[in-house]
């Protein structure tokens, strides 16, 4: 009789347990509950900075041959005026519009309406439906994984177009860069504006949002954590791969087509561009059911931050580079050019082998080797919103031993090359470097915030053991 007692005591106790690290995890595991003065101020600062320097960017290359000194010179001199400037912006037209109208719906098809295929032909690739990490409120979704073929059929048809049918020009994206730019926005901050509306009045699913009361919080971090229209259009997954990724590799080339035109040649920097982020971008959709297990999908919320980021920062800033080259045509000496080569590609290997790394343990449970050996790693365990209690495990092998996030030092090495290639002229090409710093700094931080909210003593243990983020020994 007291043994049982004493059982249904410690059930009791651990019901209890479980209930407060409930809490825990509520108030922590993902978006700040509270906000800080500081979050609060750089929120306010990149909703009314952020279009702005896009905007600067690209009329800098347009109107001053890409220098980003001049047009300030020219203000602070008084040389111009703002007005100027703007006057001699192009303007949105319906030819762009027409086009970016087109580009979406025709994405929006692809992702809707052609179930992959490619899973079915291609050995090693994971199409297909596949299922998300589970969510803080303890809900597993699932996702159409048909990217790889999107991009497929968009390039097959951009090539064929370009070689055969000749219904539009190769320039055509160079040639309404900055009209399309009006475009990107509008669907930028509709979908952003959408997306907030939804999380208040019609959530997919209202456990999984996050409301802090702060207006502009929510709007640039997202109430939803995973909205969708139907069962399978997910905005996060459509946004951030198609149109923005699909575009990336389409830019590129339009550039390239771009210094053909305009010089007669293509320039070795416009091709190391063009195949250095080409790798990347394929790798993305290689990869897309990996990336449900990233924290853009497992754990960011749909705000401004991804919803206009995705529309607007990423096709815009992502490709100054062969911007850049349009206005610049560098022809880089061979060794420049295969060093460049050497660290994009180095960078490449290292950022692939550490996220495939995760992968295969997190997909086997650690029951694989890494470097020819068993892994070895730490047991951790967390709480979802509903009281379920999940365990989980963080690698200490292979490059997350070296540090915590070296699949982010792989990814800076490849951004490096990119800005190498275009020579030393202008910083204009550099800002991505610049940025990626920034942005995977950022995230390591934040991560690690979450993660140890997640995980708690066990994330410590866990620091102890790979005391390391970036570079090991140094940060
Ligand atoms: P990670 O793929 O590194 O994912 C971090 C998550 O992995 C953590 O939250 C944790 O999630 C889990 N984790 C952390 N440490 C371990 C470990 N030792 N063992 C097992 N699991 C661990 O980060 P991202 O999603 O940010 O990045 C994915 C890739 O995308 C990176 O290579 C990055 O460079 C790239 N990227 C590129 C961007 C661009 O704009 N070009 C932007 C952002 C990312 P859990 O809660 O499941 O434990």
């Amino acid at each position: 009789m007291a043994a049982h007692q004493e059982k249904k005591l410690a059930e009791e106790r651990k019901h209890q347990n479980m209930q407060n690290d409930t809490k825990a995890s509520q108030g922590q595991w993902g978006r700040a509950w509270e906000v800080d003065w500081f979050s609060l101020a750089s929120i306010l600062f990149l909703l009314m900075f952020a279009p702005l320097i896009v905007y600067y960017f690209i009329m800098s290359c347009d109107q001053y041959q890409c220098s980003l000194t001049d047009p300030l010179l020219d203000l602070l001199t008084g040389n111009k005026h703002l007005s100027d400037i703007w006057n001699r912006t192009p303007t949105l037209t319906y030819r762009a519009a027409g086009i970016y109208a087109l580009w979406v719906t025709f994405q929006v098809v692809l992702y809707m309406s052609i179930p992959d295929f490619c899973h079915k032909f291609l050995p090693g690739y994971v199409g297909g439906v596949q299922e998300g990490a589970v969510t803080p409120a303890g809900v597993v979704n699932k996702y159409e994984i048909n990217g790889l073929q999107a991009w497929i059929i968009t390039h097959v048809l951009w090539f064929a177009n370009a070689s055969c049918f000749h219904f539009f020009s190769p320039t055509i994206i160079f040639d309404n860069w900055i009209p399309l730019l009006w475009c990107a926005n509008i669907l930028g901050y509709a979908v952003s504006t959408f997306a907030m509306i939804k999380g208040y009045f019609f959530p997919t699913n209202a456990k999984d949002c996050k409301f802090t009361g702060n207006f502009f919080y929510d709007y640039m971090m997202g109430i939803e954590f995973n909205p969708r229209i139907g069962k399978w259009f997910d905005f996060k997954l459509f946004f951030n791969g198609r149109p923005g990724i699909v575009a990336w590799t389409l830019i590129n080339l339009s550039f390239a087509a771009k210094q053909q035109e305009l010089y007669g040649e293509v320039t070795n920097s416009m091709i190391l561009v063009n195949v250095l982020q080409g790798i990347y971008v394929l790798d993305f959709f290689w990869n897309e059911a990996w990336y449900l297990k990233t924290i853009d999908i497992c754990h960011d919320h749909f705000g401004w931050y991804l919803g206009w980021g995705d529309c607007v920062w990423l096709p815009y800033l992502y490709t100054l580079q062969g911007l850049y080259l349009v206005y610049h045509p560098v022809q880089l000496c061979t060794a420049h050019a295969v060093g460049v080569l050497m660290l994009g590609l180095l960078g490449y290997f290292i950022f692939r082998m550490t996220n495939h790394q995760k992968d295969l343990f997190r997909r086997t449970n650690g029951n694989c080797r890494i470097w020819g050996k068993k892994p070895e790693y730490i047991e951790c365990s967390y709480v979802s919103v509903d009281g379920t209690k999940y365990y989980s495990k963080l690698m200490t092998s292979g490059f997350w031993g070296w540090a915590r996030h070296f699949n982010y030092t792989g990814d800076l090495m490849g951004s490096l090359a990119y800005c190498l290639a275009c020579g030393f002229e202008h910083i204009l090409p550099y800002f991505y470097i610049v940025y990626m710093t920034i942005l995977l700094t950022h995230r390591c931080i934040r991560d690690e915030h979450r993660c140890c909210s997640k995980y708690g003593k066990d994330w410590k243990r866990y620091t102890a053991a790979v005391p390391y983020r970036l570079l090991p020994g140094i940060f």
